[in-house]
């Protein structure tokens, strides 16, 4: 494919994206989701600071790493840029990277309750999903992830894994591409709503590593992930694109 139809596509994909975590209420107002460049490994895109419900492909924007700005730009972007940038940075197999902060899987950033896979689905996010606390390191703060060294902080706690919670604060999803994001982030979202509803009645009893494992290589094959995709891309309003 020509460059500018790769870029033409990431671009499209990141505005359904955009629009699909929104529509699931993995993202509100505020929360974001970005895609490696297609052809410049050392850049992403992400839109301009706005609600991902209403991102066009005109509030795109491209940002290197290190969080600067790729172009001549001087529309205001996302002042938590910089957790996309480390988690590209430190993470070559990571292409897609999310931040929400979806209300069920805040308790999880405040207790010691693990949140781990309950259901098949939320295999995708991994065996463990570790809780990133801005407080020793950076002490008191805005509980934003608005410097390069808070968005490198956090990309160490994530460290190979696909999902991490940020105390207080909400999560963040790292994935190979939009589809799997996507994936990660919804259901990520549904495994921390079921097990809330799971502890009134006794003990959640947890997927195995081993059937983590197996669930996980399944659903990240391109027709579960195509079916999902498709899904929620018409729940969205973009069916028959
Ligand atoms: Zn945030």
């Amino acid at each position: 494919m020509h460059e500018c139809d790769l870029l033409d596509n990431a671009v499209k994909d990141l505005v359904i994206a955009n629009r699909i975590l929104a529509r699931e209420n993995v993202i509100d107002g505020f929360g974001h989701v970005s895609v490696r460049h297609p052809t410049d490994r050392e850049r992403f895109l992400l839109s301009r600071s706005r609600s991902p419900e209403v991102v066009t492909r005109d509030d795109i924007m491209e940002f290197r790493l290190d969080g600067s700005l790729a172009c001549d730009d001087h529309r205001r972007p996302y002042a938590e840029r910089f957790i996309h940038g480390a988690i590209y940075m430190a993470r070559p197999d990571v292409n897609a990277v999310s931040h929400h902060h979806a209300h069920a899987v805040i308790p999880f950033s405040l207790t010691n309750v693990p949140l781990r896979p309950v259901f098949h689905m939320a295999s995708v996010m991994g065996i463990d999903v570790p809780v990133w606390d801005s407080q020793p390191e950076f002490g008191d703060t805005n509980m934003l992830v608005d410097t390069p060294e808070m968005g490198h902080s956090l990309a160490r706690t994530l460290g190979t894994r696909s999902a991490a919670l940020l105390r207080g604060h909400g999560a963040v999803c790292a994935a190979a591409n939009l589809k799997a994001i996507c994936m990660v982030s919804i259901y990520m979202r549904d495994n921390a709503e079921l097990i809330l509803r799971t502890l009134p009645l006794g003990q959640p009893s947890y997927l195995s590593d081993g059937e983590i494992a197996k669930a996980a290589a399944m659903l990240s094959g391109a027709m579960p992930q195509t079916r999902a995709w498709d899904y929620w891309t018409a729940r969205a309003g973009f069916q028959g694109l």
